[in-house]
């Protein structure tokens, strides 16, 4: 198996780099021509009968060979600390045509696992084939920073700096980081909000004497964030394997088609099922769910992306808090060129708007459709299914809106992509809005006791990472201010090297 450069800019290409890019190569740098992104050429189609009977590590090696990925370098270990390691994820049926496709069954308890773990260990099996070392740097609001440190603990010739707004996370994301026991990672607590954090990083990313100084150190840069393929990849493997669970449970007939909702973002999931899409999958319509932050439900419905006018709303599913979704620009590479995305991109950045033509929003409408939703209905629909003892978190709970107002004859997958109890305040307040659950004691509890609350009435298990969380010392943080970062950033470096 050969490893095919099957990768090409999103925006043209700059005469610098490789018109083409081989996997791998795009993991270890992801930095594109213009500004853009690496993406598939093109898309090979899949054969639905030879994936019948693969197992998930299995479908995994089928699917990256099809793309031209040389599989024997990797090792398929990746999920070993999800509960089940052979299959990453599970499925439930909540209503006669809703499936829910459980993305969070890995270690840190959100879907960002799926990609994160193997990714982490693709990176370690890279770094020592090549005899290099690579330092991943990533600001977090919230799941991504968990799930990469998680991924890239203890691993050898990888390391990793994270940073996070004081007061900006939930508890158990904060302390999921903050607790992390590994000489390899560190983490920065900034004083300051989300936005003051990513500058910060940018700025470090775009520090000469910086990056000078990474060099000295024989340190690669690599980005962890779902602009790196690498995570793509892995994405696009359970959106095919929805496929294979509703076709074995008897759902739909061997090449029915069915729906996907996905709660979306910065677009990394919803590009999976694209992918898949466009592999033959027989998928109908891709359907994004939204929050208030509706910038998604926008370009579908109207083809207008539009953030001149906008800041950033704060809701209760913040891993959707995003204007800026970076994987869209993927989308209309595929379905465009590279020409058209680098005028679109441009218009963005300059003028913080673009508008797609009739022609082109068709394109679009064929493939995807859209929702957004506000807080009170996301805490209404999670009330409604704690009545039948199926507690979603609210990230979930966007997407099974969504499912109920597409209102489909088709069967629906809805991607859950985070458990319960990384938002069990939110869950809280949900109840609360219940009258079956006023012998509760809703009002007023802390974190943690609303997890045990929450466990306990509808006789859930908090899994052993989460339920340890609170009884351990916080021996990985470091509280800084932004003008701090670059210097502390410096010796912990000088640290890692050691
Ligand atoms: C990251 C995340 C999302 C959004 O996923 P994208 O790939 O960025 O669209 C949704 N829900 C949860 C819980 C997440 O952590």
């Amino acid at each position: 198996m050969q490893n095919s450069k099957i990768l090409v800019e999103t925006r043209g290409n700059d005469g610098v780099r490789g018109v083409r890019s081989d996997f791998f190569s795009a993991v270890l740098n992801p930095e594109a021509s213009f500004g853009g992104l690496w993406s598939l050429e093109s898309l090979p189609k899949i054969d639905l009968e030879a994936i019948k009977n693969l197992n998930y590590n299995e479908l995994i090696t089928y699917i990256f060979n099809a793309l031209g990925i040389d599989t024997s370098a990797i090792s398929l270990e990746s999920y070993k600390n999800f509960d089940n390691k052979n299959l990453p994820l599970s499925y439930t049926k909540i209503d006669s045509n809703i499936f829910l496709q459980n993305l969070f069954t890995g270690p840190t308890r959100a879907f960002k696992d799926m990609a994160m773990q193997p990714f982490g260990a693709l990176l370690c099996d890279l770094s020592k084939k090549q005899n290099k070392r690579y330092l991943i740097l990533t600001a977090t609001s919230g799941d991504t920073g968990p799930a990469t440190l998680e991924a890239i603990k203890n691993k050898p010739n990888v390391f990793g700096i994270c940073m996070f707004p004081k007061d900006g996370t939930s508890s158990v994301q904060r302390l999921q980081m903050t607790t992390i026991d590994a000489k390899n990672v560190a983490i920065l607590e900034v004083k300051g909000n989300f936005d003051d954090t990513q500058n910060a990083l940018k700025n470090l990313l775009n520090d000469a004497d910086f990056r000078a100084f990474l060099n000295t150190k024989n340190l690669h840069l690599s980005a962890s964030n779902s602009v790196n393929f690498g995570r793509i990849a892995f994405q696009i493997i359970y959106h095919i394997h929805s496929y294979i669970f509703l076709r074995d449970s008897g759902a739909i007939a061997e090449g029915e088609s069915f729906d996907i909702v996905v709660p979306s973002g910065n677009f990394g999931n919803a590009l999976g099922a694209f992918y898949a899409k466009l592999m033959g999958v027989p998928i109908s319509k891709i359907i994004i769910a939204t929050n208030a932050n509706d910038v998604l439900e926008n370009l579908i419905t109207q083809g207008i992306y539009d953030i001149s006018k906008r800041t950033l709303i704060k809701t209760n599913s913040p891993a959707m808090d995003i204007l800026k979704s970076s994987n869209v620009e993927r989308v209309l590479f595929a379905l465009f060129d590279a020409n058209r995305t680098k005028d679109l991109m441009n218009d963005l950045e300059n003028k913080k708007c673009y508008k797609l033509s009739q022609s082109e929003l068709q394109k679009i409408q064929e493939i995807f459709g859209a929702f957004s939703f506000d807080d009170e209905s996301v805490l209404d629909i999670i009330a409604h299914y704690a009545n039948a003892n199926i507690i979603i978190d609210p990230h979930t709970a966007n997407g099974i809106l969504a499912a109920k107002k597409l209102d489909s004859k088709r069967k629906i997958i809805v991607c859950s992509t985070a458990e319960w109890c990384k938002f069990a305040p939110t869950i809280c307040k949900a109840l609360a809005k219940n009258s079956a659950f006023k012998d509760m004691n809703l009002n007023n509890v802390d974190e943690k006791t609303a997890l045990d609350l929450i466990a306990k009435r509808f006789n859930l298990t908090l899994h052993k990472n989460i339920r340890n969380l609170f009884d351990k010392d916080e021996i990985n943080c470091i509280e800084i201010s932004k003008d701090e970062i670059k210097n502390r950033a410096k010796e912990i470096i000088v640290q890692f090297c050691n």
